[in-house]
Order: C-alpha cells, then sequence, then structure tokens
C-alpha cells in the first residue's frame, strides 16, 4: 500500500517560540499515524533540531528540509547539503517547489541535480510540479506537468523513482485559497501516475506517492484525500494552525 502522507510546510514563518508554541499545541491535539501514513514538518532550516528534539518521539512523525543544495560541500555560502541534512536526522527535502521555481529561478535540470544529491545520502525527495493559471486555463497542464517530471526525474532508475514523493501543486491554488476540485486532483495525478507508469511499469508507478497541495484546509481535506490517486497533502498556510493540521493528518486514508 502506498504511503499517505500529511506534509507541512512552514515556509519562512514563525519566530522559535510560536514554532515551538505550534509544536506544543499540535502534540497536545493527540493525533495518531497509522503503519502506512506519515506526517511531515518541513520546518525552517534553523528550527530542525528543535523541531526533531520536539517531534520525534511520536511514530511516523518527521522533520523535513525545504529545500537543498545540489553539491555536497564547498565554497556556497549560506547554502546547506543534502549530506549536511542527512547528519542530523533530517530524511525529507521539499525539493522545486513553484516558490523556489519561480523566486530562485531553479531549473528542471538543477532540479534533477537536487533530487540525485538527495537520493544519494538515502533521503526522500519531495517533488512539486504543477502548472501556473494560464496553463490551466488554456487546458494543457498534462503537458506542462509531464515536461517538469521527465526533465528532472526520468533520469533516475527504477529503484530511485520510488523513493521519490511527488507533491502536484497547481500554482493557481497556492496560498490563493483556490482549491482544485477533488475531480481536478485526481484527473491529473492519475495522468502523472501514467507518466510514471508508461516509463516504469505500472508497480513501480502504483508505489509512488502522490500528494496534492493547494489551500488544503481542515474543511476539504476529506474530499480530496478520498480520491484513488491523492495519497496525502502538502500544506502550507493551513499547517501554520494546530487544530486545522491535526484534522488534515486526520483526514489521511
Ligand atoms: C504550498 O505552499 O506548498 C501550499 C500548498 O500552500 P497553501 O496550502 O497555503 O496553498
Amino acid at each position: 500500500m502506498r504511503k499517505q502522507i500529511a506534509a507541512a510546510n512552514w515556509k519562512m514563518n514563525l519566530s522559535q517560540n510560536e514554532a515551538e508554541s505550534l509544536m506544543d499545541q499540535l502534540l497536545a491535539s493527540d493525533f495518531n499515524l497509522s503503519l502506512n501514513q506519515s506526517a511531515i514538518f518541513a520546518v525552517p532550516a534553523i528550527y530542525i533540531p528543535l523541531a526533531i528534539q520536539k517531534l520525534s518521539g511520536k511514530q511516523n512523525v518527521f522533520v523535513a528540509a525545504q529545500n537543498c543544495h545540489q553539491k555536497t560541500n564547498g565554497a556556497y555560502t549560506g547554502e546547506i547539503s543534502a549530506p549536511m541534512f542527512a547528519s542530523i536526522g533530517v530524511q525529507h527535502i521539499i525539493l522545486g517547489h513553484s516558490e523556489r521555481r519561480t523566486y530562485f529561478n531553479e531549473s528542471d535540470a538543477l532540479l534533477a541535480e537536487k533530487t540525485e544529491a538527495v537520493l544519494a545520502v538515502g533521503s526522500t525527495p519531495i517533488f512539486c510540479c504543477g502548472e501556473p493559471l494560464e496553463i490551466r486555463e488554456a487546458g494543457t497542464q498534462n503537458g506542462f506537468v509531464d515536461a517538469q517530471l521527465k526533465n528532472a526525474l526520468f533520469q533516475l532508475s527504477a529503484e530511485q523513482i520510488v523513493k521519490v514523493v511527488i507533491a502536484y501543486e497547481p500554482i493557481w491554488a497556492i496560498g490563493t485559497g483556490k482549491t482544485a476540485t477533488s475531480e481536478q486532483a485526481q484527473d491529473i495525478h492519475a495522468y502523472i501516475r501514467s507518466v510514471f507508469a508508461a516509463k516504469y511499469g505500472q508497480d513501480i508507478a502504483d508505489q509512488i506517492s502522490i500528494l496534492y497541495g493547494g489551500s488544503v484546509k481542515a474543511s476539504n481535506a476529506n474530499e480530496i484525500f478520498s480520491q484513488p490517486d491523492v495519497d496525502g497533502g502538502l500544506v502550507g498556510g493551513a499547517s501554520l494552525i494546530a487544530t486545522e493540521f491535526a484534522a488534515i493528518i486526520k483526514a489521511l486514508k
């Protein structure tokens, strides 16, 4: 059975006190995860040790990074590498979030390198893809996402691709309050799975978790997560509110 995942992306938010208080509230909400479920917290890098200390006692809870550098080490001032994250116990790294693609010019070629860097240390890339509004309005979202996946991931072997988690995030739904309908999410998730099936075979494609991201909240998580090809969510705004994110975790299949 595929892993069902609720992933929180805190982005560049919260002071350390606020981060600690949010984690305390989450722990008090007493969510439980079954064997095939995970909750992943991509906190600002500076809070990772604190988050590991506070959350790692919980079964199937992981602390993630929001990005990493593609090289292992060297003269790259201000950057953090995948081996560095691995050395402090981080096993998941978000890659290619649309904000990084837009504000930091991250290309598919760069993301191919980053993906390999994360896999090389045995960690899990949470690889983001998704189209802007004009592409959705033109009805060409499948081709757009197809190119993102092929350009960044198709150099991977079958053994590697099953270790990647995909997050489909339509850019027009991120932080806008506009959510894809559950039907739109299912359609493109099924399409993404078919892209992997065509390249790696159905068996492999069926093992890849595909998360939906874009204004997921407690009130819509159940319906979105109930779709057969939606394996959970990557959550921004609602992950900063303990009651919301706890309810989103509880909505996992
Ligand atoms: C995100 O940034 O990954 C995201 C999905 O944000 P939000 O949930 O706020 O739309």
